[in-house]
């Protein structure tokens, strides 16, 4: 490697998503510099242009609250603001406080190794330039390594394949094609009723069927967003105190304190609250009582039958086998609805999985279906996948993929023993998507970002955290989980969506409050967990 392909810099921020250019305005007064992987800013809003790619929650909150006069001087089009308006955001953000000059686009980190006699990191790029740094901030995002099962024959394929995370820029013309699409999460939910008013036939393929609330998204409406502007310094406090960090309404009252005329209710209005969260948070009790969560579950489950006019295909899309809540909640736009059409079939690969492409199209363990283009919205490696998928070597030569091989585990979700003066953001064991990720985020940058300046402040070269650390964060973890319902679905936050990825629960379902406070007390209890040198 020529000295002249090397650069010496403070601190290396891998992504350029929200939390990654977030960093980048934080930690302005170090040198540093952002290597994203694309070509532009966003992160998820960059990669997820699929058609209906739309965020769940309201974009006066799902937004910067660093600066002032940013969130008086932004205005959403749409409560629930859609990919190409997110993506926009990122950009106007990224050009309004010059955060462009930091950034190489096109750079995808590939391997980094901590040096022990210096504390410091060097970090390769797949394109071949390398960084000596003292800090990583690995800001890559919970959801942003793609999962594609490997179903053999996909050379074999004749027509094409497209993966909604890497959508391409231009879109895709469905016109006269027979599509076949697989996955019906979130993602898949949000694109099939779309693709289907184009495709001349649209094959669903369903292993695992999603409960899902309609989105409600609408214009937003002036005097709504006049009001957050009006009060948005209280609110983001406020928001940052809420389980989920955000201001919808968290009910205080049990499901079986209601008669179930009651029940149904407040269930139904719910359902019209054009808030996609209020089902799940429709009683306290929906996220811990079995029980509770079986009304939930019912009530979700007579929408599909009541919306669904074929009685064979409506059963096939009532899910059955694990909580409401217990995976992510979808939210559509006449995703039910789309099943009454003509050109739309469902197919069970639950109960036949599968099994290759063939030149044709896609083979089952019950058939053959012809089709022009597949569509694979089949999530992603989440949380471990984007960090696991860089060689990571920290102290004594030890790969981060062999350290997390049964799981990944760290401390506060910040850092993992044995990779000194390395942070996540998102990372593994903290809220993550269980709570409102640009808020979430920017506290986390802050607080690392806090933890930097002191370091250099006290002339400190080296941070890490402790295995006994590690191990009591782990038990924190495990026992919230325990109290939560969470855990009895097979999904991206138990890692149970991609076939023989080990470890436990991911994510903190202790709510963020609980979350932020331990990550102060941590730092001011003189750096508990922590060794620095
Ligand atoms: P996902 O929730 O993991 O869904 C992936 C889908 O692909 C599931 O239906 C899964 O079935 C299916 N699948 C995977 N492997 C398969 C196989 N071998 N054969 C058949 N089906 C297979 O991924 P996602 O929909 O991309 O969503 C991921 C997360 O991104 C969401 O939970 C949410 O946090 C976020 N997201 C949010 C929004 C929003 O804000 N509205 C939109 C999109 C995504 P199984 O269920 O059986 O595994």
């Amino acid at each position: 490697m020529s000295q002249a392909n090397v650069e010496q810099v403070d601190i290396v921020i891998i992504g350029a998503g929200f939390s990654g250019l977030y960093a980048i305005h934080r930690l302005r007064n170090y040198n540093v510099v952002c290597l994203e992987a694309g070509e532009g800013v966003g992160g998820t809003w960059y990669w997820n242009r699929y058609p209906g790619a739309r965020v769940d929650i309201e974009s006066v909150e799902y937004s910067y609250g660093f600066d002032d006069a940013l969130q008086q001087e932004w205005c959403w089009p749409e409560y629930f603001s859609a990919q190409p308006d997110l993506e926009r955001y990122a950009n106007h953000v990224a050009d309004r406080f010059n955060l462009r000059q930091n950034i190489r686009f096109s750079s995808p980190v590939d391997r980094m190794r901590f040096d022990e006699a210096t504390h410091r990191w060097h970090v390769h790029t797949s394109t071949g330039a390398q960084f000596i740094c003292r800090y990583v901030i690995a800001a890559t995002g919970s959801l942003s390594a793609p999962n594609m099962p490997p179903w053999p024959g996909l050379d074999t394929y004749r027509g094409d394949v497209y993966h909604t995370a890497r959508w391409p820029e231009g879109g895709v013309d469905f016109s006269g094609k027979r599509v076949g699409f697989i996955g019906t999460g979130s993602t898949g939910i949000q694109a099939m009723p779309i693709i289907a008013q184009q495709a001349k036939e649209l094959v669903v393929f369903q292993r695992t069927p999603a409960y899902c609330m309609p989105s409600g998204n609408r214009p937003l409406d002036q005097d709504h967003e006049q009001d957050w502007k009006a009060h948005y310094r209280e609110r983001r406090q406020q928001m940052l105190q809420t389980y989920g960090a955000s201001l919808i309404e968290y009910p205080q009252f049990s499901a079986h304190d209601c008669t179930p005329e009651q029940r149904e209710e407040i269930l139904e209005k719910a359902w019209h609250s054009q808030n996609a969260f209020q089902l799940i948070l429709a009683f306290s009790d929906v996220m811990t009582d079995a029980a509770a969560n079986e009304m939930v579950c019912e009530f979700a489950r007579n929408k599909i039958r009541s919306i669904v006019k074929d009685p064979e295909t409506a059963e096939l899309l009532c899910p059955t086998t694990y909580p409401i809540g217990g995976k992510r909640l979808c939210v559509g736009n006449g995703y039910f609805e789309m099943y009454n059409r003509e050109n739309v079939t469902l197919v069970d690969v639950k109960s036949a999985p599968i099994e290759a492409f063939t030149p044709a199209g896609l083979r089952t363990a019950a058939a053959e279906y012809e089709l022009d283009v597949v569509i694979t919205a089949t999530g992603f490696d989440a949380v471990t996948g984007a960090l696991e998928r860089i060689a990571i070597e920290g102290r004594e030569q030890r790969k981060l993929v062999d350290k997390w091989a049964d799981g990944p585990t760290t401390y506060l979700g910040a850092m993992t023993a044995g990779f000194p003066n390395l942070f996540m953001i998102h990372g593994p064991s903290t809220p993550a998507a269980q709570a409102q990720m640009i808020t979430t985020g920017e506290w986390q940058v802050n607080w690392t970002a806090d933890i930097i300046d002191a370091m250099n402040e006290e002339g400190l070269t080296c941070i890490e955290v402790t295995l006994d650390a590690e191990r009591q964060w782990a038990l924190e973890v495990d026992m919230v989980a325990q109290q939560s319902l969470h855990r009895l679905a097979d999904s991206w936050y138990n890692g149970k969506n991609i076939e023989g990825k080990k470890g436990g629960f991911m994510i903190y379902v202790g709510g963020f409050p609980r979350f932020a406070e331990q990550c102060e007390t941590a730092v001011a209890d003189g750096y508990r967990g922590f060794i620095r040198q």
